[in-house]
């Protein structure tokens, strides 16, 4: 199934997508939450109803417009520095032995179609092609044989990046390069677990004015998802709703010669197999 969250006359609900259109689910079936982390907290429970609204309901065309990001309002956006095998080759560093993780700032949170805006105090923003895990079961301590069974879908990621604040400023600021606003578009829906029950093997590119500059598998995977969420929950609750943006493969614009950064104009597309298309246009400061 896919979920959207976007915005009606109304308010912000959660939509299911078909073929010929979206269903908003909460208006065929009030048991349905209108937000996407209310409903992944309702857990199997929730996402039955969903399919049974999404089955029965009257669906309407989607304004990409209205899309909002895929939960509004995460309590976690975390991010992995390096796991694909053939980006550690391209950087020369060695393979980690276990995942480096940081995270965004919640208000860096966007959404399919909205512009990426470069800060006027950076001049080298990037982008990085990323499959994003959202949490559906809550658990802390969650063994790898265990983690799938708490990923309620998968959804695109752009782990947008100021490599001057993230690398050079005072020592390298990844929170800081990696949290500037709207440098965390997600989207443009949840495909939910059940559709990919294994996450490996899944082409993820990064297409810029339509040239493909990364293009890789998860097979290059260094840390699977199982692994991620098995250690980071070793040190917080991942609750329904969280984002773990898995880490992105090579040839971002930061290791091309020479680089190439993001300029205005630019339209930025983030496609996994599988997942979808996420689609961004660039834009300056006002
Ligand atoms: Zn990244």
């Amino acid at each position: 199934m896919r979920l959207v969250s976007y915005m009606t006359q109304t308010g912000p609900t959660v939509g299911g997508l078909r073929d010929d259109g979206c269903v908003n689910l909460s208006a065929v079936d009030p048991r349905v939450p209108g937000d996407m982390r209310t409903l992944l907290t309702m857990g199997a429970a929730g996402l039955d109803l969903a399919r049974e609204a999404l089955q029965t309901g009257e669906p309407e065309p989607l304004d990409e417009s209205t899309i909002l990001p895929i939960v509004p309002n995460p309590e976690k956006i975390l991010c992995i520095g390096l796991n694909y095998a053939d980006h550690a080759a391209e950087t020369g560093k060695p393979l980690p032995d276990v995942p480096v993780v940081f995270n965004k700032a919640p208000t860096a949170l966007s959404a399919h179609g909205r512009k990426i805006v470069l800060p006027r105090v950076s001049q080298e923003v990037d982008a990085e092609a990323e499959l994003t895990v959202v949490i559906g079961t809550a658990g802390r301590y969650i063994a790898e044989e265990d983690a799938l069974s708490h990923v309620a879908g998968y959804t695109c990621g752009n782990d947008v990046s100021a490599r001057d604040w993230q690398i050079r400023r005072a020592g390298g600021q990844w929170f800081l390069g990696k949290s500037f606003d709207t440098f965390a578009p997600v989207g443009p829906y949840l495909v939910t677990a059940d559709e990919i029950p294994d996450p490996s093997g899944l082409r993820v590119r990064s297409i810029i004015n339509g040239q493909t500059m990364q293009d890789s598998t998860t097979d290059q995977f260094i840390f699977t998802v199982a692994r991620l969420i098995a250690e980071i929950s070793q040190v917080c609750t991942l609750t329904p709703g969280d984002l773990i943006l898995t880490g992105t493969p090579p040839g971002v614009g930061m290791a091309r010669k020479p680089p190439v950064f993001l300029q205005p104009g630019d339209v930025v597309e983030i496609d996994i197999e599988k997942v979808g298309t996420l689609r961004n246009e660039v834009a300056a400061e006002l």
